[in-house]
Parts: C-alpha cells; structure tokens; sequence
C-alpha cells in the first residue's frame, strides 16, 4: 500500500468531508491518526478542519512543518489545505513517510485560479504520491462537465486575472470546467451545436 497519498479536487469536491469521515473511521478502528494543516498568521495551535456539510474535527495548525514531529505512536497523519504548504514541507512529510514508517494523507488543491500548480502540489506528484482525484461538476448554471479550474470574481462579478494564490476562504471563487475557465478567463467561446 502506498504511504504517501494526495487527494486533490477542485474547491467544493467535499475534500474536507472525506478527510475528517477518514479520520473518524481510523479513531473508529483504533489507529491513532493526527490531523495538520497550516495556519497563516505563524502560530501553533489547535484549529478545526469545517466541511461545508457540517462535519468537523480538530486539526493542528502550523505555519511549517520545519519544527514537525509526529507522535511516535501516530499511525496516519492527514493534512488539509496542503497547498498552502511548502516544497520543503512535502520533503518533511515524504521523510515522515518513510523513515517514521507513517501513512500520510494529503488533501488539497492542484491550480490556482490562474490555471498555475501550487509548488506543494507539484511537489507531491514529483515525489510519487498516489494520486486520488475527487471529482465534482462545474457550478455555472447547469454545466455537467467535471470541474477542473477555478475562476476568482471580485465583488461585482468580474473575473480576477492575477489573483493572489494564497488568498483564503472560497466566497469569491467558483470551480468551473475547463471550456467555462477558457470562456470567462481567456474569452475563448465554446463551440455550440
Ligand atoms: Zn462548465
């Protein structure tokens, strides 16, 4: 079995929920899992991982995983928002992986909303994680194409070409297909029947 996993999707493809049902099944069967993920004001701290459907867990928040380790008797470490990590980090968490003989399980984004890998991510797949992708459909109007990109909108509902990539929270994001990304981004228009 893999020891080193990623499992990636576009925001809104219930990430966070598979990660803290994943966390209670180990609780459940007695693996002893820890939960990380990042914090961005540099601090250490107890934080909760929300789903958008209610679910929560606690989660260890960290600004880098430089100063990390894990509990000896941790089975599995599971980490959310791994995007926002560092490619030193991913080092971290591929050491952990195999010289601590620990399963690690990151969940996150792979491109930002100017089409560009996160380094993290990018990382991840340089280092041969198992690849896991969690699929969900584009959120403009009807589309049933999968969703692969995410477009930014400011406040009055213009796309945001150069966005930050490290900003927080979802409200002005959708994930959208890659013909709607093209579409509104790059005003390529797809072809109609
Ligand atoms: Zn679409």
């Amino acid at each position: 079995m893999a020891n080193l996993h990623f499992h990636y999707g576009v925001m809104s493809s219930s990430k966070s929920a598979a990660l803290i049902i994943n966390a209670y099944n180990f609780h459940r069967n007695g693996t002893a899992v820890e939960v990380i993920k990042p914090s961005f004001d540099n601090r250490f701290g107890i934080q909760k991982i929300v789903s958008r459907i209610g679910l929560e867990c606690e989660a260890n928040a960290m600004p880098s995983l430089e100063k990390y380790t894990a509990n000896p008797n941790t089975n599995v470490i599971l980490v959310d928002e791994v995007q926002f990590f560092t490619e030193s980090d991913i080092d971290k968490l591929v050491h952990i992986a195999d010289q601590q003989n620990k399963i690690v399980m990151c969940y996150g984004l792979m491109v930002d909303s100017n089409e560009k890998i996160f380094p993290a991510s990018r990382r991840l797949i340089e280092v041969g994680a198992k690849l896991h992708r969690m699929d969900s459909t584009c959120q403009i109007n009807g589309c049933m194409k999968l969703a692969t990109h995410h477009l930014r909108f400011d406040g009055t509902g213009r796309v945001i070409r150069a966005g930050d990539q490290f900003a927080l929270g979802d409200s002005n994001y959708k994930s959208v297909c890659r013909a709607h990304y093209n579409e509104l981004y790059h005003n390529i228009k797809q072809k109609t029947k």
